[in-house]
């Protein structure tokens, strides 16, 4: 395995290895305006991959995010979940404002942009120390700056 592939797990912080155990996730709840809205996208291990040996893994705890308000589980395995449609259901996501807007747009970063998944945690500290110089919007980094980044953290 590459030091690079797969993905970090938001609950467990642990390496994703493969598509097969992984789980993108999301909670839908109606607001007090009777509106419905989404929260907390996120990619974990799906529970079978899961090091956490509790009852639900990394994946949501239904009846804790239904009682704090009424919050439904959506979730997609990663496995049926890669390549073009991916993106197009992003897409999606965003066409219909069924999340909020940041929490879609960094998701279809860490799954579509090569390198971004393990880039990202090193943002900061690779513009301080004159890895790369930054021109674009914060967090939308040219594939170059990101490629820079990856040889900058593989010599950590
Ligand atoms: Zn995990």
């Amino acid at each position: 395995m590459s030091k690079f592939e797969g993905w970090f797990c938001d609950t467990c912080g642990d390496i994703i290895k493969k598509a097969e155990d992984g789980w993108m996730e999301w909670i839908e709840f109606e607001d007090i305006k009777g509106k419905q809205k989404g929260r907390n996208l996120r990619l974990v291990h799906h529970k079978p991959a899961s090091p956490k040996k509790s009852e639900h893994g990394c994946q949501f705890n239904g009846d804790y995010e239904f009682r704090k308000d009424r919050g439904v589980i959506h979730d997609l395995s990663l496995r049926d979940f890669l390549g073009p449609n991916s993106l197009m259901f992003l897409l999606s996501l965003v066409a219909e404002n069924r999340l909020p807007i940041q929490e879609v747009l960094e998701m279809i970063k860490r799954l579509h942009i090569p390198g971004y998944e393990h880039a990202r945690f090193h943002f900061d500290r690779a513009i301080s120390e004159g890895v790369f110089e930054p021109n674009t919007l914060k967090g939308y980094y040219w594939q170059s700056d990101i490629n820079a980044i990856l040889k900058y953290i593989e010599k950590m």
